[in-house]
């Protein structure tokens, strides 16, 4: 194809994927988000695929082949619950597209570079593999804390911002050595012990980082995992995906500050790693701390009927027990009832930016209900019963109250200003960060004990 025709759809791609990112932004417009970007990615690979430099179609078709085949089946089976996780997961892949991609770029025989070109050929291939290294491990060690598959603590290793800045230190080291090799093979040994070095980093990292700061990091690799693309379109002189990434790296770097700014958090202490680290035990303990008062569903049924304003709070437990379809046939009846129900959503409520809104669109509850935490946390104080379904963290008090709490800072929906508090969950557990609830300990909390959907439908059969 020619390169004007090329060019000419790759900018058609480019703006494709900044109203995707638009329409992505606001719930009402997130679908029509969405066909921009899948219109704006098959232009784009169309448009590669034609381009003068590709040629071996066989092998990119099967590679197509067997690649569309997994991502299609997993994202067919995958659970809403375990989305966070395979959004993780996939940023680990564009780290290690970066990292074979440099190398691959690193020993291309067609590559004929000279002079400054060269040597900026090669500061590409260096950053990007190490910005995919690090997003690579980074990425994988993510996605074994959100799956659970490694606890939720952070790991404090000792000296540990001693051992990053070695790290640091011996990789710009290793650079110049890789630089003043000038593309022999003796810049090898430089780019493997510095890739090594960087997947160590990003093990490293992402171990120090503590529960309650996981958002943060789930969009700080999201950011990461743009730059590695867009290095790799450095790499490989590809406009379209050095535009593409700088796109995600960009948006991606945009969403760690809402998600630091929610947290309370600074980016830079977020990334130094330590915080999170629980000082108080996670669950079953509530010695001293007062007595826990439940509640059955058919009470909570007499309550909810009786109130004039109900704030419901959905947190992970809700999307664990599917209970999205439930909540929202309870609102549907109260609200035919005369009751004024609203939904509060806390920025890292659940296990991804945007976790409940899209469980609460897919349930079809009415956008103008759902509120950010910012719109409706004053209003808690003049509202009948906060009912929380499944959340934890998100309503402990401790962040305010306790200057030593692991989450000690982080803005919380102030929920135990309302007459009455329904907490629903299935035990004493903690949440995500580990820390203890006092809030189940508070005079006007009611615990409903038992799995959320089951509860809410227990709710709705006794509303009569
Ligand atoms: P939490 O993880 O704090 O609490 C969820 C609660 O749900 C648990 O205490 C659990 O208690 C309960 N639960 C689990 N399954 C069920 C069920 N089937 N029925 C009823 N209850 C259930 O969730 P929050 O949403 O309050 O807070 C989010 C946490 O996740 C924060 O710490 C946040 O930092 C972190 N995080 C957020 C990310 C994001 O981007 N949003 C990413 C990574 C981490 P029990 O077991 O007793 O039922």
């Amino acid at each position: 194809m020619n390169s004007g025709f090329v060019i000419a759809a790759y900018i058609l791609s480019s703006i494709l994927f900044i109203l995707s990112l638009g329409g992505l932004s606001h719930q009402e417009t997130a679908r029509r988000g969405n066909l921009y970007g899948i219109a704006g990615m098959t232009i784009a690979i169309v448009a590669t695929l034609l381009s003068d430099q590709v040629g071996n179609y066989a092998l990119i078709i099967v590679s197509m082949l067997v690649g569309g085949t997994i991502g299609a089946w997993l994202a067919a089976r995958v659970e809403m619950t375990a989305m966070p996780e395979l959004v993780a997961i996939l940023h680990s892949f564009v780290g290690l597209a970066a990292v074979l991609v440099g190398f691959a770029t690193y020993i291309d025989p067609n590559n004929h570079f000279v002079g400054v070109d060269k040597t900026i050929h090669d500061v590409e291939i260096y950053l990007g593999i190490l910005i995919g290294a690090v997003t690579f491990t980074g990425s994988v060690i993510a996605f074994g804390k959100l799956s659970g598959r490694i606890g939720s603590r952070a790991l404090i290793l000792p000296a540990r911002h001693w051992l990053n800045l070695g790290i640091l230190v011996v990789c710009i080291w290793l650079g110049k050595v890789f630089l003043d090799a000038d593309g022999t093979a003796s810049g090898m040994w430089p780019l493997l012990l510095m890739t090594a070095l960087a997947l160590a980093f990003g093990v490293h990292m992402v171990m120090a980082i503590g529960g309650a700061d996981m958002p943060v990091v789930i969009s700080m690799l999201n950011s990461y995992s743009g730059w590695a693309a867009a290095a790799t379109g450095f790499m490989l002189s590809n406009d379209l995906l050095i535009v593409t990434g700088a796109l995600v790296g960009s948006s991606g770097a945009i969403l760690s500050y809402i998600m630091c700014r929610a947290m309370n958090r600074r980016f830079v202490s977020v990334i130094m790693g330590g915080f999170g680290t629980t000082s108080s035990s996670g669950g079953g303990g509530g010695e001293e701390q007062g007595e826990v008062v439940s509640i059955s569903a058919e009470d909570t049924a007499e309550l909810l009927g009786g109130s004039d304003s109900l704030v419901i709070v959905p947190g992970y437990g809700m999307a664990v027990a599917h209970a999205q379809h439930a909540v929202s046939e309870l609102t549907r009846k109260l609200r035919d009832r005369g009751v004024n129900v609203r939904f509060a959503i806390h920025p890292v409520a659940g296990r991804m930016p945007g976790h409940m809104n899209v469980l609460l669109a897919e349930a079809k509850v009415p956008y103008d209900i759902v509120l950010e935490m910012d719109e409706i946390n004053e209003d808690l104080g003049s509202t009948d019963v906060v009912m929380v379904i499944g959340a934890n963290d998100i309503v402990n008090p401790s962040a305010i109250d306790e200057p030593d709490s692991p989450i000690a800072g982080m803005p919380v929906l102030e929920v135990w200003n309302a007459r009455t508090v329904i907490v629903m969950k299935r035990s004493m557990a903690s949440g995500y960060a580990g820390v203890e609830n006092p809030l189940f300990f508070r005079e006007n909390t009611r615990m409903l004990f038992g799995d959320a959907r089951d509860s809410v439908e227990s709710i709705f059969a006794n509303l009569g």
